[in-house]
C-alpha cells in the first residue's frame, strides 16, 4: 500500500474511533437524563394528584368517586392515571372505562406499587399490555390521616424518550458524517502533503541504487524530512566520489596488468582464480571459465599448486620454473608467488608467469654454437699440432714428404682462417642489427664484380657461369659488399656441389616492389629432409664432404643473415640428383620513408 493510503486511512482511524465513541456515550447519556426529567416530573405530578386526592378523601367515603376524579385529572395534565386501591385493585384509570374496570387484572404484584407501599414512591419501565407501548409508572401512596386509600400511578410512554434519542443519535450521526467528510478531505490533503516528500526521497534512492548519482532530491518541507533529503544527497555524492576512485583504481590496475609483458594470475583467500590478465589468457589454450576454478584445474602442475598453497599458508614468496603447454607449443616460465596481505589479512595471493622461453632458446644456442665451433676447431688443430710435430721431433729425410706435411698444415691453417673469418661475419652481421651501408645499387654490377672471384673455381671444374638474363639496370636498396657475400656464397656452395661439366645460372625476376634473385645448378642436391635445416649454422648435409670441399657450414646462414637484414626472404628448391635453386628478395627501394 502506498505511504499516502496509509497515512490517509491512519489519519481516519484516530478521528473516527474516538468520535465513534464520543457518539456513543453522548447518545446513552442523554437517554438517561431524560429519563431522570421525565421520573422527576411524573414524582411531581403525582404528588399533585396524591394531595387532591387526600383531599377530596378528608370529605367522606370516595371509593365510588374515585375513577371520575382520576378521570378528570388525567384530562387536565393530559397523563394516564391509574387508583389502586391497597389490595391492588384498580379503581380509576384514565384510559378504561368504568364498566371495564373490573375486568383488568390484580395490579398488587405491580413493582411500582409494592414499592409505593413500602416507601412513598416507586417506578417502573415497561411494557404496557393494555396501551401496547412501553410506559414509565411512578406511583405514591395515597394515605390521608394515615388510613391507607391505595397508590395513585402516573403514567407516560416512553414513545416521546425514544423520539428525542433518535434526534439526538440523527444530530449526532449528521454531525459524524459530515466531520468524516471533512476529515476524509483534510487527511487526503494532509497525507498528500506528508507522503510527497517522502515519494520523492524513495524515488531518489530507487535511482541512487541503479546507479543514477546525480540525482538531486530538494523535499518541499522543512525539519527532519529536509535534512534527510540533504543527507541523500550528500550520500549520493559521497557514493559517486567512491565509485569514481574505485574506478579509477580499478582502471589503473587493468591498464598495469594490460601492459605488463608478463602473465599474471591472482587467487583469492580461498584459492581460486579471481583474475587473469590478457598475457595469461593469450597462453591458455581454453581460456574462459577459469574464474572460481583452482589453478591446478587450469594448469596441470601439482608443483605450482603446492606453491600456491605455501603461499598463502605460510606467506612464503614461491618461485619456480614452469613448463606449460600454451597454444604455441611448449613454453617455460618463472613463476614468482607472493601472499597478497593488505593491513596483515589475507587477501589472496598472486602469481607473474616471466616467459624465459626465448632465454632458454638462446642459451641453448649459445652452448650448441660454442660446442660446434670447438668441434671445427679441433679438427684443423688436431692436424696441423700432429704434422708440426711430426716435423719438429722426428727426423724425416724426404723433403718432399715435409712439404707434402706442411702443404696439409697450410690447409688446415687456410680452413682455420676461413673458419674464423665466417665467425666474425656472423658475429658482426648479428651485432649490427641491421645493414650498414644500405643505397641504391646495381644488382648487375655487384654480379658482375662477384663472378671473377668465383671464376677460377667454376673453370676448374669446367663449370659454365651464366648471367646473360640478368638485366642491366636494376636498382636494389641494399649494402654492395652485403650482397656480394651473399652471392659469392651461394655462387660458391653452387660450384662445390655441382659436379664436373655443370652449370651454374644467376636470374632475377622483377616482383613489384623487390627482386627476387636466383641461382640455380646442376648439381647433386639436396635431401628433403635436410632441406629445412640447411640454413642452420654449421649444419651440413654431409659433413666429411663440405669439409673436404672447404666448407664451414656457415656459408648459408651467414646469407640468410644478410637478406633478412635487407627486409628479403631466402627460400630454396631442390631435386636430389638433378640440382638445387636458391633464392633470395631485396627491396627495390627503402623501406620505412
Ligand atoms: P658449407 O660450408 O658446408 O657449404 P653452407 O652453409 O654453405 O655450408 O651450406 C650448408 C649445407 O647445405 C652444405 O654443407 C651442403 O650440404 C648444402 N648445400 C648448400 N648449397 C648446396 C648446393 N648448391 N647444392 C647441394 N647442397 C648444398
Amino acid at each position: 500500500m502506498k505511504y499516502k493510503w496509509k497515512l490517509f486511512f491512519s489519519y481516519l482511524l484516530i478521528v473516527l474511533i474516538p468520535f465513534l465513541v464520543a457518539e456513543r456515550y453522548l447518545a446513552s447519556h442523554l437517554r438517561a437524563r431524560l429519563l431522570i426529567q421525565i421520573e422527576d416530573r411524573l414524582f411531581k405530578e403525582a404528588l399533585l394528584i396524591k394531595a387532591i386526592i387526600e383531599k377530596e378523601a378528608a370529605g367522606g367515603d370516595l371509593t365510588y368517586q374515585l375513577d371520575g376524579l382520576v378521570k378528570k385529572i388525567g384530562n387536565d395534565i393530559h397523563e394516564r392515571i391509574t387508583f389502586i386501591d391497597g389490595t391492588g385493585r384498580v379503581l380509576g384509570d384514565t384510559d378504561v372505562s368504568g364498566d371495564d374496570l373490573n375486568k383488568l387484572e390484580d395490579h398488587s404484584r405491580r413493582p411500582e406499587f409494592v414499592a409505593a407501599l413500602k416507601g412513598s414512591h416507586g417506578t417502573a419501565v415497561r411494557y404496557s399490555a393494555t396501551l401496547k407501548k412501553d410506559m414509565m409508572y411512578l406511583a405514591v401512596k395515597v394515605a390521608p390521616e394515615d388510613s391507607l386509600l391505595g397508590v395513585a400511578r402516573v403514567a407516560v410512554p416512553l414513545t416521546r424518550v425514544e423520539e428525542l434519542a433518535r434526534s439526538t443519535d440523527v444530530i449526532l450521526f449528521t454531525t459524524l458524517l459530515f466531520c468524516t467528510g471533512l476529515i476524509l478531505i483534510l487527511s487526503i490533503v494532509a497525507s498528500r502533503r506528508l507522503s510527497r516528500p517522502v515519494e520523492e526521497i524513495t524515488r531518489a534512492a530507487q535511482e541512487i541504487a541503479q546507479g543514477n548519482f546525480d540525482i538531486k532530491v530538494y523535499p518541499d518541507v522543512a525539519g527532519e524530512l529536509e535534512t534527510l533529503g540533504k543527507s541523500i544527497n550528500l550520500m549520493a555524492l559521497e557514493i559517486k566520489r567512491k565509485i569514481g576512485g574505485i574506478t579509477q583504481e580499478k582502471e589503473t590496475l587493468n591498464t598495469i596488468l594490460r601492459g605488463m609483458s608478463d602473465g599474471v594470475m591472482v587467487l583469492d583467500a580461498q584459492g581460486r582464480i579471481m583474475l587473469i590478465n590478457s598475457v595469461f589468457e593469450g597462453l591458455l589454450r581454453r581460456p574462459p571459465d577459469v574464474f572460481g576454478k583452482k589453478p591446478v584445474e587450469v594448469i596441470r602442475s601439482a608443483e605450482l599448486q603446492d606453491g600456491f598453497a605455501d603461499a598463502l599458508e605460510k606467506g612464503e614468496t614461491f618461485r619456480m620454473a614452469l613448463t606449460m603447454e600454451a597454444l604455441d607449443g611448449n613454453r617455460v616460465f618463472d613463476v614468482t608467488i607472493t601472499r597478497l596481505e593488505p593491513e596483515g589479512r589475507t587477501e589472496g595471493a598472486v602469481a607473474v608467469f616471466h616467459d624465459i622461453t626465448d632465454l632458454k632458446r638462446i642459451e641453448k644456442v649459445r652452448k650448441d654454437f660454442v660446442a660446434n665451433v670447438s668441434h671445427e676447431l679441433r679438427t684443423p688443430l688436431t692436424s696441423i699440432k700432429g704434422y708440426s710435430e711430426t716435423i719438429c721431433h722426428e727426423k724425416i729425410q724426404d723433403e718432399a714428404k715435409v712439404r707434402s706435411f706442411a702443404g696439409i698444415i697450410l690447409k688446415h691453417a687456410n680452413r682455420l682462417s676461413v673458419l674464423v673469418e665466417d665467425l666474425l661475419s656472423l658475429t658482426k652481421l648479428e651485432s649490427e642489427k641491421g645493414v650498414a651501408n644500405k643505397r641504391k645499387i646495381n644488382f648487375r654490377d655487384v654480379l658482375d664484380s662477384s663472378v671473377p672471384i668465383i671464376k677460377p673455381a667454376a673453370d676448374e671444374k669446367h663449370l659454365t657461369i651464366e648471367t646473360d638474363s640478368v638485366p642491366k639496370n636494376i636498382e636494389v636498396w641494399a649494402d654492395r659488399d652485403q650482397i656480394a657475400q651473399a652471392l659469392i656464397n651461394l655462387l660458391d656452395n653452387a660450384i662445390k656441389y655441382t659436379p664436373e661439366g655443370g652449370t651454374v645460372r644467376v636470374s632475377t625476376k622483377d616482383a613489384g616492389d623487390e627482386l627476387q634473385v636466383t641461382v640455380e645448378d646442376t648439381g647433386i642436391g639436396i635431401p628433403r629432409e635436410d632441406i629445412d635445416r640447411i640454413f642452420e649454422r654449421f649444419y651440413r648435409v654431409d659433413k666429411n664432404r663440405s669439409r673436404d670441399m672447404g666448407g664451414t657450414g656457415l656459408g648459408l646462414s651467414i646469407v640468410k643473415h644478410i637478406i633478412q637484414g635487407h627486409g628479403g626472404r631466402v627460400w630454396v628448391r631442390s631435386v636430389l640428383e638433378e640440382g638445387s635453386a636458391f633464392s633470395f628478395s631485396l627491396p627495390k627501394e627503402a623501406k620505412n620513408k
